[in-house]
């Protein structure tokens, strides 16, 4: 049901997990499979999990979902009348706000333009394309099943669709990566004046066949000296025609092109995610009825004793779904969540999220309402590095919140690196 807002309920985000691709890129850890049999059964399988979820929020009614995210996975290989089943039953199943922002990634050489239209008419607003580069030969190492004609075909089909709100993922610092390869692929970019880019570092994931190859020396990954040089250009480059560097890999020509589902993940508002590997955070999920339906009885407190002075409390949860897309099945098929495992996270844990989350963005981490301990560190670093790491702006100072500069960024895992060590 489509309803107006309300003060008296939280925002809620939706992501399902599209679990199928064409082929696996060899990057690629996110979990997918490449067998379309499975596709009708999951689409059962997800529309009843999507059921069961509101059913746990109260008929859905306790939350107003303000942003769905149809992620991959490839989630364009949906038909279009299996993507309208998917989005009928969350709107039968909870609230949704008129304004919501409706995302579905899709993947040039899987989509054409008939597809964009009818996908618009279904209500999804804003386009996630994983494009990665123009360049047929970084599209070749990556093994990426498209051509650069079909990164325009795509665009210009979702432009003729109807979509505005849309954005290219794009991919760089990949091995022996030259500065003027990844420059071509900005100035593409740049000409076509989108509203997003995501722009990613290739990393090399354990378990991916990428990272294997690099082990038996098949290629040198990117040097770390080089991936700040690349990212800090990209940064510069993007800002220098107007886009906004909002969060370490996201730019946005304005503020109503922002990401709300991600920026919604970064301030740590609720979400629940459907699809085998998908997860759920729920913020400060009660004990007692509803709280027992996510397994919650009392917080363990865990992490209070090693910072006196945080009262341990029925925390947030975080729960992941089972990965094996058969067992999600038939976890499913008897009526049950297909949950793999949940945890409620400790004050530590959580303040530690909430730091972590917040440097990667524009909006930084206010640190009133952190430990003494954590708002000290936070205080002597922000000193050490102020103007270089961190932003000098004397407002936000002042009120204790603290943003990485471009620099700063690039230094983003030590810095985290050094307040968990003070934490743990
Ligand atoms: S298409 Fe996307 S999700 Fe699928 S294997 Fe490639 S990178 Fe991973």
């Amino acid at each position: 049901m489509k309803i107006s807002g309300s003060n008296s309920v939280k925002p809620l985000s939706l992501y399902i997990h599209v679990p199928f691709c064409k082929k696996k890129c060899p990057y690629c850890d996110f979990f997918s499979v490449i067998d379309p049999f499975l596709i009708p059964a999951y689409v059962d399988g997800v529309c009843k999990e999507i059921q069961l979820g509101a059913g746990m929020t109260g008929s859905g009614c306790q939350a107003l979902v303000h942003t769905v995210y149809l992620g991959g996975g490839t989630p364009s290989l949906l038909s279009v009348s299996q993507t309208a089943k998917i989005l009928e039953t969350v709107y039968q199943v909870f609230a949704v706000t008129p304004d919501a922002e409706i995302t579905m990634e899709v993947n040039p050489g899987t989509v054409d333009a008939a597809y964009l239209s009818a996908i618009r008419q279904l209500g999804i607003n804003r386009l996630s394309i994983g494009a990665q580069s123009f360049d047929s030969a970084k599209l070749s190492f990556l093994s990426r099943i498209h051509t650069r004609d079909q990164v325009f075909e795509t665009l210009s089909g979702a432009v003729r669709a109807g979509f505005s709100n849309l954005g290219l993922d794009l991919m760089y610092a990949l091995p022996q990566e030259t500065s003027d390869a990844w420059q071509t692929d900005l100035d593409t970019a740049l000409a076509l004046q989108l509203p997003h880019l995501s722009c990613y570092m290739l990393t090399l994931e354990p378990g991916t066949p990428f990272y294997g190859q690099y082990k038996n020396g098949y290629f040198s990954p990117c040097d770390p000296d080089r991936r700040s040089d690349f990212f800090v250009h990209t940064s510069r480059v993007l800002e220098n025609d107007g886009y906004c560097h909002y969060e370490v890999s996201s730019f946005a020509k304005s503020r109503q092109y922002r990401s709300n589902h991600n920026t919604h993940y970064w301030e740590r508002g609720a979400y629940m995610g459907f699809g085998p590997s998908a997860h759920s955070f729920l913020p400060g999920v009660p004990p007692g009825p509803v709280g027992q339906r996510f397994g919650v009885r009392t917080a363990p407190g865990a992490g209070a004793e090693a910072l006196p002075g945080i009262a341990g409390d029925a925390g947030p949860v975080r729960a992941w779904n089972m990965g094996d897309i058969r067992a999600w099945l038939d976890r499913l098929a008897v009526g049950g969540l297909p949950w793999e495992g949940h945890e409620i996270l400790s004050p530590v844990q959580e303040m530690m999220e909430r730091i972590m989350l917040g440097l990667r963005t524009d909006i930084g981490v206010d640190v009133n309402g952190l430990h003494r301990e954590i708002r000290a560190l936070m205080d002597r670093l922000a000193g050490q590095g102020l103007g270089v790491f961190f932003h000098h702006n004397s407002a936000d100072f002042r009120a204790h919140r603290f943003r990485l500069t471009r620099s700063g960024l690039t230094c983003l895992d030590s810095i985290v690196d050094a307040i968990v060590r003070k934490i743990m």
